[in-house]
């Protein structure tokens, strides 16, 4: 029996693998996308997009409904746990330098419909639920074989010219390539508390996006559409069951926002670990790395996911120039190089700084002068928010020059 063959298959139907599938689709080159579950996931993860990621969202039509469903963000506050505002910096400073010049926060679950839908209306696309790879390995010269458990229980292989690899941090296709997995946990893990209180009505000048930074206790505020996020980093040997317990977490509020004590309503506590991992290549053979299944940070900047899709329009972009015969496949490396080096030397970096010093009292101080500095300082805060928006590392969106 002859294995049926396809130009290019994206395993994982994640908001990475999703970008991949629609740059290729949209390029003019034929996609299957495989997904382990029956349908697209609703868990709640990242919520922000920056700049350079809405640039190339916009390219693929999805950025303006994702953005109509989310809370658009003009500025980064630093605050002290007075609530007092200590500096503000407003992305209008990248205005000529994205069309995005913010932010803005929404779930990664609003995006894979819009995602989902694009494709699903494309000629060049087909997305299978309920279809998971079990394994994954090089085939002849010019050809990867995925065999997959479908949706009849079937287990079927199938013919790649090239595999994109976005099947997330547990990666099969990682594993089924003997590649190294094991990411390194940092010292502390995050605490996410949920609150349906508008807290912009409680605390003065509020915004979308706030740093608390005090001696006496550090967090992060994110204003959602429907709900706004705290987000605490907690030393790994406190127990992470005893956390989100209902008084652990009205005690930790009490002190974070002694100002709002018993107005909050807090609909969800929950702890997630924070590690760091990047893969030593992104290519190996026919199969191409992106998103998690390559990389992982710390959640601090909302950087990862950003990353995983610049990442998609990479490889996406690549790989339709070596199906239309416009590049040579020594593109791929050159690629694999240069995504791999952003989240070396600029993703993890730069997503450690954002709490760098936050844990003593004399780091705290060095790290809120510096950005007073930087505040004081127009040129600056673009330099500055430009690199927290990942415009010097994301691919450039084809129709405009930054
Ligand atoms: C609690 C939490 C909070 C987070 N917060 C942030 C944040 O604030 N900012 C940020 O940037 N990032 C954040 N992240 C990370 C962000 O969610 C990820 O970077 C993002 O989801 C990566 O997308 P992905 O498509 O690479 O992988 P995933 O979203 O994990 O998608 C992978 C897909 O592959 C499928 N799959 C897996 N194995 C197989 C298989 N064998 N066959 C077929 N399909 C398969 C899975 O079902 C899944 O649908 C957070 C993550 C978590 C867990």
């Amino acid at each position: 029996m002859s294995v049926p063959r396809r130009p290019v298959v994206v395993v994982g139907a994640g908001p990475v693998g999703l970008t991949a599938a629609l740059v290729l689709a949209q390029g003019g080159v034929p996609v299957t996308v495989l997904e382990s579950d029956p349908a697209l996931s609703t868990a709640s993860r990242a919520s922000t997009f920056h700049p350079a990621t809405l640039d190339l969202l916009d390219e693929l039509g999805v950025a303006a409904a994702l953005r109509a469903e989310g809370r658009t963000v003009h500025e980064i506050q630093w605050r002290d746990l007075e609530q007092r505002l200590l500096h503000r910096m407003s992305y209008d400073a990248l205005t000529g330098r994205t069309a995005h010049p913010y932010r803005v926060h929404v779930e990664q679950s609003r995006l894979t419909p819009l995602l989902l839908a694009a494709l699903e209306a494309h000629p060049h696309a087909e997305v299978c639920f309920s279809s998971t790879v079990f394994d994954v390995r090089p085939w002849g010269n010019d050809a990867v074989r995925l065999w997959i458990d479908g949706p009849a229980g079937l287990r079927a292989p199938l013919d790649a010219g090239y595999v994109v690899a976005a099947d997330g941090s547990r990666s099969t296709v990682r594993t089924a390539l003997r590649l190294p997995s094991r990411a390194t946990e940092y010292p502390w893990y995050a605490l996410r508390v949920v609150t349906a209180t508008a807290l912009d009505g409680l605390l003065p000048d509020l915004g979308p996006l706030a740093y608390v930074r005090d001696p006496r206790q550090s967090f992060s505020v994110l204003g959602m559409p429907d709900h706004w996020r705290l987000i605490f980093r907690l030393p790994a040997d406190v127990p992470r069951g005893q956390v989100t317990e209902r008084r652990a977490v009205g005690a930790l509020l009490e002190r974070a926002l002694p100002s709002c004590a018993g107005q909050l309503d807090v609909t969800d506590a929950h702890t997630y670990r924070l590690a760091s991992y990047v893969l030593p290549d992104y290519q190996v053979g026919r199969v191409l790395f992106a998103g998690d299944a390559a990389h992982l940070t710390s959640t601090a900047g909302g950087m990862n996911m950003n990353c995983g899709l610049h990442d998609a329009v990479a490889w996406g972009r690549a790989l339709t120039q070596v199906h239309h015969g416009e590049a040579d496949p020594g593109l791929l490396d050159r690629v694999a190089a240069e995504r791999r080096a952003v989240v070396k030397h600029k993703v993890i970096p730069r997503s450690e700084a954002r709490t760098a010093g936050i844990d003593d009292a004399d780091g705290l101080h060095r790290a809120l002068d510096g950005i007073g500095r930087i505040a004081a300082d127009p040129g600056r805060v673009t330099d500055y928010l430009h690199a927290a928006s990942l415009l010097d590392c994301a691919p450039l969106p084809r129709q405009q020059a930054r």
